[in-house]
């Protein structure tokens, strides 16, 4: 600890004139408190290198460093789980149609079994009439022979 209180920021605008990357710390210190990812991308906070020139020279005293690298890893974090989610996105939506054309395939399939099944029954009923018309032909011989 050492003992120096923080204070509010008073927008004197020093830690902007100390910033060797050029950054506005002053206004990237007043969006990471309520951590506006947008505008603290539009302010180029990962071209923060932590370098703490900011905070030297505070007269609030406000530690900008240890809150812009915090910041910068909350914004890291909370990426990286929006890729993930979208990528998760992808792959359930993926899955979903695989498991769709699945249905469609079995459908067809079920469809032509039931076509085919259909056709050797109608052949079947043809052997069947033709066998007994054999049969009344034989035994119409059989019984003249006799
Ligand atoms: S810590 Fe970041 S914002 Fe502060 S002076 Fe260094 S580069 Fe600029
Ligand atoms: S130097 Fe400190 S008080 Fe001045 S604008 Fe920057 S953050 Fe605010």
């Amino acid at each position: 600890m050492s003992g120096i209180k923080q204070k509010e920021c008073v927008r004197c605008g020093d830690c902007v004139k100390a910033c060797p990357k050029k950054l506005d710390a002053q206004n990237l210190h007043l969006f990471a408190n309520t951590i506006n990812i947008k505008e603290l991308r539009s302010l180029d906070l990962s071209n923060c290198v932590e370098c703490g020139d900011c905070d030297a020279v505070c007269p609030s005293h406000i530690p900008l460093t240890k809150q812009f690298k915090l910041v910068k890893q909350q914004i890291n974090k909370f990426e990286k789980q929006q890729i993930q989610a979208k990528e998760n996105l992808r792959r359930y939506q993926a899955k979903l149609k695989r498991e769709e054309k699945r249905k469609q395939q079995k459908k067809t399939v079920s469809k032509s079994l039931v076509a085919t099944s259909s056709s050797l029954n109608e052949n079947d009923n043809k052997q069947a009439v033709i066998a007994a018309a054999v049969k009344r032909v034989r035994e119409k011989r059989k019984s003249k022979v006799q």
